[in-house]
């Protein structure tokens, strides 16, 4: 019998996880399907619950739920301490975060070291605590700045039991960015054709990483600016087939083909 997988949000249409997904269980001939399904807050707990009592191998959640599943599904040790998962295994009844390791790993493939690194995270809301979580795990130095200053004090203030962690306004931008080794933006500023970088060419030079977790478009007007400075960069859609990926293995035990993953997700894209 076809096992079922998908991907529950608000809105999701969207989404290429299906796209991603379908190619690996394709490139396996695993008898498997993955489908976006729109859910909204209030009817939750009730999809969680409808999707195991229909067998369901897994869940991916994506926004806006990303926090208030772990309230109905317990959270594995690394989603706890992030405060958020986007990964349900049905066998085991567990959540899974699998944005932090993955924004880790769209990095080091793409030749970018952290470990002892100065990190500039613009952004402080959901992405950027799953983000913060690996990069301080991977034991960078982070400075998160972020358009309400408070914001960034308090992620900052719950991560740095974890490792080096300051939270910062967008004040004096240009010499933060300058300051950095690697900028990585977790805010939604590029997803509009109208949207103006928050860190121009000048900024930049080409001994420096930008990673933007933007994905829609693959090459955002930030990696735009960052190429034209010579620096590294680094798309979203590596950091979105890494989840994908690591979200695969927790349900099914097999390594899917990333490449294969990634691929699709451009396609897609
Ligand atoms: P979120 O929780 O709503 O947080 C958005 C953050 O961006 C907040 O810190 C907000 O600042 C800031 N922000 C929003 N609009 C801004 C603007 N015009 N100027 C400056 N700052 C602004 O969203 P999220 O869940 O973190 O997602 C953020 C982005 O990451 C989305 O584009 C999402 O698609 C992307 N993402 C990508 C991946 C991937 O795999 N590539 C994974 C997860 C998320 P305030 O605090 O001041 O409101």
């Amino acid at each position: 019998m076809i096992t079922v997988y998908g991907v529950i949000g608000f809105p999701v249409g969207h989404s290429v996880s299906p796209a991603m997904h379908n190619a690996a269980f394709e490139a396996l001939g695993m008898d498997c399907t993955y489908q976006a399904f729109e859910v909204k807050g209030e009817r939750l707990q009730e999809a969680i619950t409808g999707a195991k009592c229909l067998g369901f191998g897994g869940l991916n959640v994506t926004i806006p739920h990303k926090e208030a599943v772990i309230k109905f599904v317990k959270p594995d040790p690394v989603a706890a301490e992030i405060g958020a998962a986007n990964t349900i295994d049905f066998k085991k009844m567990m959540a899974f975060n699998t944005d932090a390791p993955a924004a880790v790993d769209a990095l080091r493939d793409n030749g970018v070291e952290i470990a002892k690194k100065n990190v500039l995270v613009l952004g402080a809301g959901g992405a950027a605590r799953a983000v913060v979580y690996g990069l301080l795990k991977g034991r960078a130095s982070v400075t998160i700045a972020n358009r309400t200053p408070a914001k960034a004090a308090d992620l900052a203030s719950y991560m740095r039991a974890r490792g080096d962690v300051f939270g910062t306004s967008f004040e004096g931008l240009p010499d933060k960015v300058r300051m950095a080794d690697i900028i990585v933006n977790t805010t939604p500023v590029g997803m509009k054709w109208e949207d103006k970088p928050l860190v121009t060419r000048d900024m930049l030079d080409k001994t420096q990483a930008v990673f933007d977790l933007v994905y829609r478009p693959v090459e955002t007007p930030l990696l735009k600016e960052a190429k034209a400075a010579g620096a590294k960069t680094v798309d979203g859609v590596s950091m979105l087939a890494r989840q994908g990926a690591r979200s695969f293995e927790i349900w099914t035990g097999v390594k899917p083909p990333l490449d294969v993953m990634e691929r699709s997700a451009r396609d897609a894209l």
